[in-house]
C-alpha cells in the first residue's frame, strides 16, 4: 500500500526533530506535527531558557567576588523583565532555526495538534495523513499533586514567563528542576525556601554530593526544609499565599512553584485507536528498538519515561531513524554511563555509579574524595568548597563513577565521561598529567582513599 509518508513524527522536540531530520536525510518521506513550539521542551521551557536564567543568577556572586580582585561596583541592580525579554528573543531565534532545519532537510511541517485515528493515520487540522510508521515523540508535562489550592501554584512552564520576580518563593520538590530553580530564584534575590518531602533532596545522586550541596546552599542562605510537605495553599486578600504544611506549620510566599516530576504527554493523542500499551507509570511501553505494542507505531524520549534528558532523546531519535531507514548503521542506545549535570549553584556533575549503587551492585569499592576551596575564591570572602569524588572498583581498578559539586562541574564531567565509557582505571587517572592550575586537575591527583 502507498502511504502519504514513510514516517509521521508527532512532536517537534529534541527526539522528534532528530529522528525526522535524519530519516529525511536517509531518503525517507517525513512529516512532523507540532502543536506548541518548535524545539519542544528543551528549547522553549527546559534546558535552554533554564541555563540562561542560571547564568543570570550567577552574576550575583560574580559581583560579590569581584571586589577581592580590586573591582568596585556601584550597587548592582537586577531587572527581571530585561532578562525574560532577552531570553524570549533568543528562544524565538532558536524556533526559527528549528523551522529552517526541518524544512531544509525536506521534512513537511504540520503545525497543530495531531491525533492518531488508526495505526497508519494521523489527523491534524481536519486533514488525515497516512504513514507507514508513526513516531510518538510528544514529551512530558509537569505534574502537580492535587492538594487543596494547587491552582494557585505554578510549574516550570509558567516560571519562565512570570511578569516579575516574586519576593518570596516556595519551591516544592527535591529533583533537578526544584534544585535548579531554587538556585535561580535565590541567586536573583528572591527569599527562597525549598521544601522536600524526604530526608535529603536529589534522591538517586551520590550521598556525598547530596550532603555537600545541602551544606553549600545552607551557607548561601537558602532555606532548606526537608521532611516537609504541603497540606493546602490559600490565597490571601493581599494576593500572597498562605501555605499550611502537613505538620501544621504555616509559611507565607508570593509564589509556590511545584517541581514534582513530569507525566507523559498523551492528551487527546488517540492511543485508544491503536494497540499501544502503557507501562505501570503511564509511560508508553516500547521494546529495545522503540517499537510499541502496535507494530507501525514507535515512541521515544520523555514519553517513554526512561531517561528524561535531551541528549538521550537525541540518541534515541538517531537510533529510530537508522533502524527504519539505514539499518546497516543501526546501533542501540547505550544507557550506561550517561553523564548529567544539575545546574544548581554550585553545579553538580556526575557520571557512572554512585557509591551506594556500586556497593549495592556487589562491587568492592575504594572511595577517593577531595574537598577544597577553589583558587578563584582565595582572594574573596566566599567560603564555598568544591567536592570531587571517585568510586573505584578495588578488584579491577576501574573507575565506576565520578561526582563533583562545584563551578563548571557539568563541563568537567563531560570529558571524564569519555574516559569512563572507554573503561578507564584509577591508574589511568593517576598517570594522566593535570592541567595546572585548574580545579579539574584534582580528579587526577587524588591518591589517598577515604574509604574502602
Ligand atoms: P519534548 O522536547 O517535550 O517535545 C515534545 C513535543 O511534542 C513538544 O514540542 C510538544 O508541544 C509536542 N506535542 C505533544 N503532543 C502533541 C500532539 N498531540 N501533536 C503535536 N505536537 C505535540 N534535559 C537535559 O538534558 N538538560 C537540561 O538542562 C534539562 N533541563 C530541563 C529543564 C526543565 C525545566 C525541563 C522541564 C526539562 C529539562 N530537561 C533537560 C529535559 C529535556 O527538556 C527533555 O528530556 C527533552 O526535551 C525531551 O525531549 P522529547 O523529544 O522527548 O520531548
Ligand atoms: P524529578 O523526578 O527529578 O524530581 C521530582 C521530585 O519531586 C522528587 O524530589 C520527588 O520526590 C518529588 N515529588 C514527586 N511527587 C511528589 C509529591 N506528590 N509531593 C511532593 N514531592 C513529590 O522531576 P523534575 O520535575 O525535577 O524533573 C523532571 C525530569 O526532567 C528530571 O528527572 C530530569 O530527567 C529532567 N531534567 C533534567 C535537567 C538537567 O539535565 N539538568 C534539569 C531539569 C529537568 P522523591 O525523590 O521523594 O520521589
Amino acid at each position: 500500500m502507498a502511504y502519504d509518508f514513510d514516517l509521521y513524527v508527532i512532536g517537534a522536540g529534541s527526539g522528534g526533530v532528530r529522528a525526522a531530520r535524519f530519516a529525511a536525510g536517509f531518503g525517507a518521506k517525513v512529516a512532523v506535527a507540532e502543536s506548541r513550539y518548535l524545539g519542544g521542551t528543551c528549547v522553549n521551557v527546559g534546558c535552554v531558557p533554564k541555563k540562561l536564567l542560571v547564568y543570570g543568577a550567577h552574576f550575583a556572586e560574580d559581583f560579590e567576588q569581584a571586589s577581592g580582585f580590586g573591582w568596585s561596583l556601584d550597587e548592582a541592580q537586577f531587572d527581571w523583565a530585561t532578562l525574560i525579554a532577552n531570553k524570549d528573543r533568543e528562544i524565538n531565534r532558536l524556533n526559527g532555526i528549528y523551522h529552517n532545519l526541518l524544512v531544509n532537510s525536506g521534512v513537511t511541517l504540520h503545525e497543530g495538534h495531531a491525533r492518531i485515528v488508526d495505526p497508519h493515520t494521523v489527523e491534524i487540522n481536519g486533514e488525515r495523513h497516512s504513514a507507514k510508521h508513526i513516531l510518538i515523540a510528544t514529551g512530558g508535562w509537569p505534574q502537580i499533586p492535587e492538594v487543596p489550592g494547587h491552582e494557585h501554584a505554578i510549574s516550570s512552564n509558567q516560571a519562565f514567563f512570570l511578569n516579575e520576580l516574586p519576593k518570596r518563593v516556595l519551591v516544592v520538590g527535591g529533583g533537578y528542576i526544584a534544585v535548579e530553580f531554587a538556585g535561580i530564584f535565590h541567586g536573583l534575590g528572591a527569599k527562597t525556601t525549598l521544601l522536600y518531602r524526604g530526608e535529603l533532596f536529589l534522591r538517586g545522586f551520590d550521598g556525598s554530593v547530596r550532603k555537600h550541596l545541602q551544606e553549600e546552599l545552607t551557607k548561601r542562605g537558602m532555606d532548606l526544609q526537608f521532611n516537609a510537605d504541603i497540606e493546602r495553599i490559600e490565597k490571601q486578600a493581599d494576593g500572597s499565599l498562605k501555605v499550611t504544611l502537613k505538620d501544621g506549620r504555616h509559611l507565607e510566599a508570593d509564589c509556590v512553584f511545584y517541581a514534582t516530576g513530569r507525566r507523559p504527554m498523551l492528551d487527546n493523542l488517540g492511543l485508544e485507536n491503536t494497540g499501544v500499551k502503557l507501562d505501570k507509570k503511564g509511560f508508553v511501553e516500547v521494546d529495545e528498538q522503540y517499537q510499541t505494542a502496535e507494530p507501525s507505531i514507535l515512541a521515544l524520549g520523555d514519553v517513554i519515561g526512561r531517561v528524561q534528558l535531551t541528549p538521550v532523546a537525541l540518541a534515541e531519535g538517531m537510533a529510530v531513524a537508522r533502524r527504519l531507514f539505514k539499518p546497516e548503521q543501526y546501533r542501540p542506545v547505550d544507557y550506561k554511563m550517561i553523564p548529567t549535570a544539575v545546574f544548581s549553584l554550585p553545579n553538580i556533575g556526575t557520571v557512572g555509579l554512585t557509591e551506594e549503587e556500586a556497593r549495592d551492585a556487589g562491587h568492592d569499592v575504594v572511595i577517593f574524595e577531595s574537598r577544597f576551596r577553589p583558587m578563584k575564591l582565595t582572594l574573596t570572602e566566599c567560603q564555598e568548597r568544591t567536592l570531587m569524588k571517585l568510586v573505584v572498583d578495588a578488584k579491577t581498578d576501574k573507575v565506576l563513577g565520578c561526582h563533583m559539586v562545584g563551578p563548571e562541574a557539568g563541563e568537567i564531567v563531560q570529558g571524564l565521561a569519555i574516559a569512563l565509557k572507554a573503561g578507564a582505571t584509577k591508574q589511568h587517572f593517576d598517570e594522566t598529567i593535570g592541567v595546572h592550575p585548574t580545579a579539574a586537575e584534582e580528579f587526577v591527583t587524588m591518591r589517598t582513599p577515604v574509604a574502602g
